[in-house]
């Protein structure tokens, strides 16, 4: 990966005296590269820049981060090891069509392609950073009763 150093100089709101005027405070960091966003790409980009000796900055404006990955209620994985576990038959084609379909072809087809093929070894790869998945669903409306006549 060829990073890029990159100074980034940050001003950051610290505190809000009892007046209520704000208490700025000019803070300079440097990193190799910035993320912006805490949410689940920044903070995969985060650790995978990190795993390759980058020095990285992750910035998020929100007080949690997480973003809308706090919302969800599963993940899945086509053709992953645990979703196979499970019995469950989800693959990268399935969970292909049934994306684009449910964006009635809007979405990105490139993006969506990449996504799902990539799904079962991005999951690995967070098992191999210490997270731990109790439950991979089959996506789609968390079906098992994929109509397989449809692919
Ligand atoms: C209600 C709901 C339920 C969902 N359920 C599921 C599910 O069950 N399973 C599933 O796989 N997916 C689910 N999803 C989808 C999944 O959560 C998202 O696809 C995924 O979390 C998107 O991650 P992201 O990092 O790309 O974007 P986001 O989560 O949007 O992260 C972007 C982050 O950037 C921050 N940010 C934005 N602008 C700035 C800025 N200028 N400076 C600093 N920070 C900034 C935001 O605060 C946010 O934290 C659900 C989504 C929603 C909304």
């Amino acid at each position: 990966m060829k990073i890029v150093r990159r100074t980034l100089i940050a001003a950051a709101c610290l505190s809000l005296l009892s007046t209520g005027a704000v208490n700025a405070e000019t803070i300079v960091k440097t990193a190799d590269v910035v993320i912006i966003g805490a949410g689940a790409s920044g903070t995969s980009a985060t650790m995978a820049a990190a795993e390759k000796g980058a020095k990285v900055i992750l910035l998020e404006k929100q007080g949690v981060v997480g973003g809308t990955r706090n919302f969800a209620e599963g993940i899945f994985a086509a053709n992953s090891s645990m979703q196979k576990r499970q019995g469950i038959i989800v693959t990268p084609d399935m969970a292909f069509k049934t994306i684009m379909e449910y964006s009635h072809w809007l979405a990105n087809p490139f993006v969506v392609r990449a996504f799902v093929n990539r799904s079962a070894d991005t999951i690995e790869w967070v098992k191999s950073k210490g997270i731990k998945f109790e439950y991979i669903g089959p996506g789609g409306g968390g079906r098992l009763d994929v109509d397989l006549a449809r692919y």
